[in-house]
């Protein structure tokens, strides 16, 4: 499965799984630098626990925040991570809390 958004101009020729290739991303051999989507889904997958919006936009330094928003609730979508109201580990006070999903 291999998204647009997530394929790398000019690099297509020989990919490699990566860590997030359990969740269908692939990433090329060459000059593999993660786009934001996969760096949420690295993070989410080190943090079983979830993040907010807000704890990811600051750990990984993606700004706005709403570019985190809008990246999440696509992979949302896709079915990659799931979005719940409940109390962000990193937050006070209740939050959307990105979850990864994992498929077995
Ligand atoms: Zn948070």
């Amino acid at each position: 499965m291999v998204n647009a958004e997530f394929t790398h101009a000019g690099f297509t020729t020989t990919t490699i799984s990566c860590v997030s290739a359990l969740i269908g991303f692939k990433h090329t051999l060459l000059a593999c630098p993660m786009n934001n989507a996969e760096r949420i889904i690295q993070y989410l997958s080190d943090n079983t626990t979830g993040a907010c919006d807000d704890c990811l936009s600051v750990q990984l330094k993606i700004k706005p925040r709403q570019q985190v928003n809008r990246i999440c609730r696509k992979l949302q979508r896709e079915g990659k991570i799931t979005r719940g109201k409940e109390r962000c580990p990193g937050r006070d006070g209740l939050k959307i809390v990105n979850k990864l999903v994992i498929k077995y």
